[in-house]
């Protein structure tokens, strides 16, 4: 170990493990790839307002866990907490809305960071892939949304996991019930920070945790009741759209999720293997976002998946990935000679298109062989001085054990056959 660690909240994606992320980040973005998604890529910081005003002044992420900094040129910027923002800042910045083609459809894939408090599932550096719907107003894309989304995890083999389904309104009906609602919770018993809250948040309060305030909660004013009648037919027409996709739904009134932005539907992917931080993934639809960020009008949805809690998702579930070894064909070079030549033949492969490697460092039969199994490459080239001198290389199968001398001018030809 050196004098270093990972800082506080985050954790290094190392081999083996690895190429489990690789694989997810590789499931989850392929049916968004299949579905005329585009792939975007934003800086990993952004101006501090463009979180602010798009995220919510009054959330935990803008309030509390956001990594901020100021430049040496005085710049006010801050680590990204999450993608919309920044890929409907980038979006609008490139005009994709005015190309005539709506919605812009875009797909995103990075890490995320947050200032919270460690522990398992909750890191400070995290990874996501994420979606994102632009300019379209149609509950037939909240709907591809998340059937694309249960199509990936799917796709990994994952089937312990629940979706939740809310509606939060939109600007006519949501702003009554927020009334109504700020109205039952002043007369209930609460402290000071849950009071303020209900005047910046109101609906956040329904998301507390706490046996005692959720006692008080019973009776509370339901979304649902204030629902207008464009926001109810929209939210059937999603509704119906996922039934009969065969996508499983529940629907859950107290899903009002941490971001201001939502409106209409919202969702979220519950797995019930992981404990306290059981989301792995959660989204909605954001109608308001581009005029709150200086935009158009720009009706809009989007998700985003976590890719740390997929992987412990799979871990509870015991699903092991089929990840194919990533080397066909592993040398053994034995003495200096060999090591030259046998170089050169991995060379050849390579730029043939065939994965090799080579027992670097001029270690033993013994050890490099070790090396050669662990590698999982079908083949390996073993070669002394006694073949050259004959103009052979042994190749061996590593699945039947069979062995047989090759010409070494062949050998890479005959590895090609083979390996078709
Ligand atoms: P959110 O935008 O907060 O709904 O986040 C979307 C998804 O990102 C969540 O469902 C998690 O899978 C993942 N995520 C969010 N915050 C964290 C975190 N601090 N550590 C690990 N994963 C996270």
């Amino acid at each position: 170990m050196s004098t270093f660690q990972a800082p506080k909240g985050t954790y290094d994606l190392t081999p083996p493990r690895s190429a489990t992320f690789l694989a997810v980040r590789e499931a989850i973005s392929a049916p968004l790839r299949d579905s005329g998604y585009g792939y975007i890529e934003t800086p990993g910081f952004e101006n501090v307002e463009l979180f602010a005003r798009g995220v919510g002044e009054s959330t935990d992420i803008v309030t509390k866990e956001m990594y901020t900094l100021t430049t040496k040129g005085g710049s006010q910027l801050a680590l990204r907490p999450e993608g919309t923002a920044s890929v409907l800042r980038a979006a609008l910045e490139a005009n994709l809305h005015k190309a005539g083609n709506l919605p812009v459809k875009l797909w995103y894939s990075g890490s995320y960071y947050r200032y919270e408090r460690p522990q398992a599932g909750r890191y400070r550096h995290f990874s996501q892939v994420g979606a994102e719907a632009i300019g379209t107003e149609d509950p037939a894309l909240d709907a591809e949304l998340i059937i694309l989304a249960d199509q990936a995890y799917r796709s990994l083999g994952l089937r312990q996991f629940r979706i939740l389904l809310n509606s939060l309104g939109d600007k006519e009906c949501r702003p009554v019930y927020r009334e109504a609602l700020q109205s039952f919770l002043r007369d209930l018993d609460l402290d000071e920070e849950t009071r303020r809250r209900i005047e910046i948040n109101p609906l956040r309060v329904l998301d507390d945790k706490r046996a005692d305030v959720q006692k008080q909660l019973t009776d509370a004013p339901k979304l649902r009741d204030y629902l207008c009648d464009a926001c109810k037919a929209y939210h059937e027409e999603v509704r119906a759209l996922l039934t009969a996709a065969g996508v499983a739904f529940e629907d859950d009134e107290k899903l009002v999720r941490g971001l201001d932005y939502y409106t209409r539907t919202t969702f979220e992917f519950v797995h019930d293997g992981l404990g306290s931080q059981s989301a792995v993934g959660g989204g909605g639809r954001y109608d308001g976002l581009s005029e709150m960020i200086g935009g158009p009008v720009l009706p809009s949805v989007g998700w985003a998946l976590g890719v740390d809690r997929t992987v412990l998702a799979l871990e509870a579930e015991g699903v092991e990935l089929d990840l194919p070894a990533t080397t066909s064909v592993y040398a053994v070079p034995l003495g200096e000679e060999a090591r030259r030549v046998l170089f050169g033949v991995v060379t050849e492969l390579r730029r043939a298109g065939i994965a090799a490697d080579f027992a670097f460092g001029g270690r033993g039969l013994k050890g490099a062989m070790k090396s050669a199994n662990r590698s999982g490459a079908r083949y390996t080239l073993v070669a002394g001085e006694r073949d050259l001198a004959e103009g052979v290389v042994q190749l061996k199968d590593m699945e039947s054990g069979e062995q047989s001398a090759v010409p070494l001018t062949e050998a890479a030809a005959e590895l090609a056959k083979r390996l078709g």
